[in-house]
C-alpha cells in the first residue's frame, strides 16, 4: 500500500500546484504524509455529505475539485461548517486534496472530460497556456461535433450525457441552428466570452452565465455582419454537472498510475449531486399576465 505522500507526489504530478491560478488554493488540505492510503474518492465539492460518503466508504483520501477554504480562514472550529468538515476528516483519517484550476488547466483537464462526456472531438484549448510549447495546455476546449446537429439537439445531449441536475441547460439563441464546432468550459466560463468569439464556433457550452454578460454577447453576435452563418448560441449547464465528468477522468488517471506502481488502490467516483439548485419549475405556458413565451 502507497503512503499518502507518494499517492499526492503521482497527484501533483497530474496536476502541479505551480499551474493554478495566483488566487486559487490547491493542495493537500489534510493529511499525514505517512499515512497508507488503500481507498480513494473523487467529488466536485468538499462538502460535508462528500466527507460523510467518505466516511462510510473507509476511504483514507478525498480528492476534490474545489477548495475548502478558497479564501483562508483564522478557525477550523467545528462549530463552523467547514471547520466541522475538517474535524470528520481528520477523526477518521481522511486526507483532503484539491485540484482546482490546475485540473483546469492540464493535459487531459476539466474540459477535456466534459468535451468527453458529450461526444465532441476536441481541437485545441480555448485559451492555450503560454507556457506550453505543445499548445495542448490551458482553459476550455474547442472541438467539433462528429455530425452536425441543432443547438437543440446538442442540448438534448448534454441534458442526457451530463448528470442530472434540477436545472438542467439553458440556451440563448436559435435552438435551430446548426452546429458544427462548439467550445466547452467546466465551471463558470463567462470571463472567456472574448475567446469563445474569436473562436469563431457555433456554440458555447458552460456554466454559471448571468443575464447582462449574455444578453450583450448574444446581441452582438447577431448584430456582428462579418459572420457568415448564425448567430452563436450559449448553453448553460450546473457547474457541478459540467466539472463532474473530471471526477471520472481523475480517477480513471489514478487507476492507471496505481497498476502501473502495483499499489492496488481502490478508487471510486462520489455520485452524490451536490450542485446547490435542488429544483427546477418551467414556466406555464398560460400563466403569465403577458401571454405565452416564443
Ligand atoms: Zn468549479
Amino acid at each position: 500500500m502507497p503512503r499518502l505522500s507518494e499517492v499526492i507526489a503521482a497527484l501533483d504530478n497530474l496536476w502541479p500546484a505551480e499551474r493554478a491560478e495566483s488566487w486559487d488554493a490547491v493542495g493537500t488540505v489534510v493529511g499525514e504524509p505517512g499515512q497508507e492510503v488503500s481507498r480513494v474518492l473523487f467529488a466536485v465539492d468538499p462538502v460535508q455529505e462528500i466527507v460523510d460518503e467518505a466516511v462510510k466508504l473507509g476511504a483514507d483520501l478525498l480528492v476534490t475539485h474545489h477548495p475548502l477554504y478558497l479564501r483562508g480562514t483564522t478557525t477550523v472550529a467545528a462549530s463552523t461548517f467547514k471547520g466541522r468538515v475538517v474535524h470528520t476528516l481528520i477523526k477518521n483519517d481522511i486526507a483532503l486534496h484539491v485540484a482546482h484550476t490546475n485540473a483546469d488547466a492540464a493535459d487531459p483537464g476539466v474540459s477535456d472530460a466534459l468535451a468527453g462526456a458529450l461526444d465532441l472531438s476536441v481541437v485545441r484549448p480555448l485559451v492555450p497556456d503560454p507556457s506550453d510549447p505543445e499548445g495542448r495546455r490551458g482553459l476550455g476546449r474547442v472541438c467539433e461535433v462528429r455530425h452536425p446537429l441543432t443547438v437543440r439537439e446538442f442540448a438534448a445531449r448534454a441534458a442526457e450525457r451530463l448528470p442530472a441536475t434540477a436545472q438542467g441547460i439553458r440556451v440563448a439563441g436559435d435552438p435551430e441552428a446548426t452546429v458544427r464546432t462548439v467550445a466547452v468550459s467546466g465551471g463558470s466560463g463567462d470571463s472567456l466570452f472574448d475567446h469563445v468569439r474569436a473562436a469563431g464556433v457555433d456554440a458555447f457550452l458552460t456554466a454559471d452565465l448571468r443575464h447582462h454578460p449574455v444578453s450583450e454577447f448574444s446581441a452582438f453576435s447577431a448584430f456582428s455582419a462579418n459572420r457568415a452563418h448564425s448567430p452563436l448560441a450559449l448553453l448553460d449547464a450546473a457547474h457541478w454537472a459540467t466539472e463532474w465528468p473530471w471526477c471520472e477522468l481523475g480517477a480513471a488517471q489514478l487507476d492507471e498510475i496505481s497498476d502501473r506502481n502495483g499499489w492496488d488502490l481502490r478508487v471510486h467516483v462520489s455520485k452524490t449531486v451536490t450542485d446547490p439548485w435542488t429544483a427546477h419549475v418551467a414556466s406555464a405556458p398560460t400563466s403569465s399576465a403577458m401571454g405565452a413565451p416564443n
